[in-house]
């Protein structure tokens, strides 16, 4: 009889590891350690945590033995390829381990366009996206394909560049290495199977996609309130960053005035507070937000 519990895969140990257990546990799911550091178990809610290698999460998650997998969109679209899809769906970004997988060359290195890799050996362990870079842009350069430290491969004259992935850029420098080209943004991503869930499954499934939702909207969001004139409506909505309709309520005696709440998915700088201001709005009060749905 097949397990009457969602099973989520996230990476054991590495760069996406401690995020996703802050997501799962900002979701409102308690976590006990079973089977050694293997798995986890939620406590309130019929889910567990298998902790593997990245690199396995899309198998696992292909193969129905996960329902969801936490993994950065770059292992995906490195495995996703034509002729080998295997209906994987990216449910939704998650915010967190955002890197770029770039071209980069030794410092100095003329960069003139992508045309310029033309004829060069390339260095990465993305074989399959580079591939398809160079594709559509119909260049010619040879791939060479490496499990890991690909930024010593122009040092060691394997290769003239390198693709490979990037975050803050302090491994490149310290290569002397230096980003040209961007071909794929990437960060954390929830991933699914192609299947449909078994009934039972549904609604635990459900709500790790609705909750996540809200802790990656409520990240950052902010609940801002003020009064203001009523005339300034039009501005102050202008100004207020990433807001939907705000919320517009009389103020008691004055019928120039109004309340105003909003709810801002984006931050709120004190140089929106100033603007906000210089349209008459007055008691302006930023809070953050615990929780969203
Ligand atoms: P595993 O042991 O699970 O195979 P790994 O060494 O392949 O781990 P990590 O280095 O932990 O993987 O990276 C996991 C993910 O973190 C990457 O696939 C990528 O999506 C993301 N990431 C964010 N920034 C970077 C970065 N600067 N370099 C590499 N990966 C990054
Ligand atoms: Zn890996």
């Amino acid at each position: 009889m097949k397990s009457q519990r969602l099973h989520i895969a996230i990476q054991k140990s590495g760069r996406l590891a401690e995020k996703s257990l802050d997501l799962i546990r900002a979701a409102g799911f308690r976590l006990t350690r079973s089977a050694g550091d293997l798995a986890y178990s939620v406590e309130n809610a019929p889910i567990d945590l298998w902790c593997v290698r990245d690199d396995d999460i899309p198998t696992f998650v292909a193969d129905g033995v996960a329902d969801f997998g936490i993994v950065g969109r770059n292992v995906l679209a490195e495995r996703a390829d034509g002729a080998n899809d295997d209906g994987l769906v990216e449910v939704m970004p998650l915010g967190f381990g955002r890197c770029r997988l770039c071209i980069a060359a030794p410092e100095g290195f003329v960069y003139d366009g992508a045309r310029g890799l033309n004829g060069l050996r390339v260095a990465t362990t993305y074989p399959n996206l580079l591939r398809r870079f160079l594709k559509a842009r119909r260049l010619d350069a040879d791939i060479v394909t490496m499990r890991g430290a690909v930024e010593v491969a122009p040092r060691l004259k394997l290769a003239e560049a390198i693709c490979d992935l990037v975050s803050t850029g302090a491994t490149l420098d310290a290569n002397g290495l230096e980003a040209f080209e961007t071909i794929l943004e990437s960060e954390a991503v929830l991933v699914r199977g192609a299947g449909d869930l078994a009934p039972e499954l549904r609604r635990a499934a459900d709500s790790v996609v609705a909750r996540f939702k809200g802790v990656v909207a409520s990240q950052g969001a902010k609940y801002v309130m003020m009064n203001a004139p009523r005339a300034a409506l039009p501005e102050i909505i202008e100004i207020l960053p990433g807001a939907e309709a705000p919320t517009v309520t009389p103020l008691a005696g004055r019928d120039d005035a109004v309340a105003v709440h909003a709810v801002c998915q984006e931050s709120v700088f004190w140089e929106t507070l100033e603007a906000l201001k210089a349209t008459g709005a007055s008691a302006i009060l930023v809070l953050p937000i615990e929780k969203m749905m």
